[in-house]
């Protein structure tokens, strides 16, 4: 009998996938492709952007990518980025579609 392998990867990545890791810092993110390849993510002013990715909905006014400070409530930086921060903390291990991190590569 003929078995049909499926497409696997020893990382566990669905394709088209990436994953969020933490780094070896502790305060570093790693973004991982189903492949393999990753990120390191080591700058705060990514966060955001990051945790956006993976589904952060911390700061809803769309005037700001928490980068600034909100333009709307006049939120801070460094409110919104420990926010960010806090979720990936909280969501490591998450995987989600690859919205083209690794396009290009
Ligand atoms: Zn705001």
């Amino acid at each position: 009998m003929r078995r049909h392998l499926r497409f696997r990867t020893p990382i566990g990545i669905p394709e088209g996938y990436i994953r969020l890791e933490s780094g070896d810092f502790g305060w570093d993110y790693i973004i991982r492709n189903y492949d393999g390849r990753y990120h390191l993510i080591q700058t705060d002013y990514d966060y955001a952007g990051i945790a956006s990715t993976f589904g952060w909905r911390g700061h809803t006014h769309g005037e700001t990518d928490g980068t600034i400070d909100c333009p709307v409530c006049g939120r801070k930086v460094g409110t919104m980025l420990a926010s960010a921060q806090n979720y990936l903390d909280n969501n490591v291990g998450k995987m989600v579609p690859d919205p083209g991190y690794f396009d290009g590569e």
